[in-house]
């Protein structure tokens, strides 16, 4: 992996490589192939930052999934969470009677997902359940943590493999730790 990173005025550290990000994402891969064998669920991935996740997640399914996309605004350019989460991206497919899957990057409140989660639930899909290659247990609020988890990481902002800081880092192939 790389050294440190720096991205305008704060420096990043190597956390999680590429080689094991991808490792996981084949295993995280394989429960969901095992969970909706012989379905074809609707895949909804939440921009920007889950855009590398899913497609590396999904390359990986022997399912048939539909995929679509969804933007919900939240953070900014700051590294605090925010309650106020607002759908930009509007939802362009039924989804009643489907078997949702939430993709995501990160959640860490989780009241982004969870304000999304409670829309979708209105419009009645069979299922839903939520991805997230990332998950901030110790600062988790909400009432869906993710039902797939690609890794548990302290509260400590990162970086890369999608994930920005001030809209930069999100081409980095590993994820990066914001250095104390
Ligand atoms: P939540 O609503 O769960 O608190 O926050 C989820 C959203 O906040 C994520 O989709 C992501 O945009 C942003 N976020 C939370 N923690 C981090 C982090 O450590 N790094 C980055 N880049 N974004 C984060």
């Amino acid at each position: 992996m790389e050294g440190i990173v720096k991205i305008k005025d704060k420096e990043f550290v190597p956390y999680i490589s590429e080689i094991d990000i991808q490792k996981r994402i084949v295993e995280v891969a394989a429960e969901v192939n095992r969970d909706y064998h012989g379905k074809s669920p609707l895949m909804i991935v939440v921009l920007n930052g889950a855009f590398m996740f899913a497609a590396d997640l999904v390359r990986n399914l022997h399912i048939e999934p539909e995929i679509q996309f969804i933007r919900i605004s939240t953070y900014g350019n700051s590294m605090s969470s925010s309650k106020d989460a607002q759908l930009l991206l509007g939802l362009e497919v039924d989804v009643e009677g489907r078997d949702i899957i939430l993709i995501e990057d990160i959640v860490e409140t989780g009241y982004t997902v969870g304000y999304f989660i409670d829309e979708v639930q209105k419009l009645a899909p069979s299922s839903i359940k939520l991805v997230s290659l990332l998950y901030k247990p110790e600062k988790f609020k909400g009432s869906y943590p993710p039902d797939y988890i690609g890794f548990e990481i302290p509260g400590a902002f990162v970086v890369g493999y999608g994930l920005d800081y001030a809209q930069q880092g999100r081409e980095l192939r590993s994820i990066y730790q914001l250095k104390e």
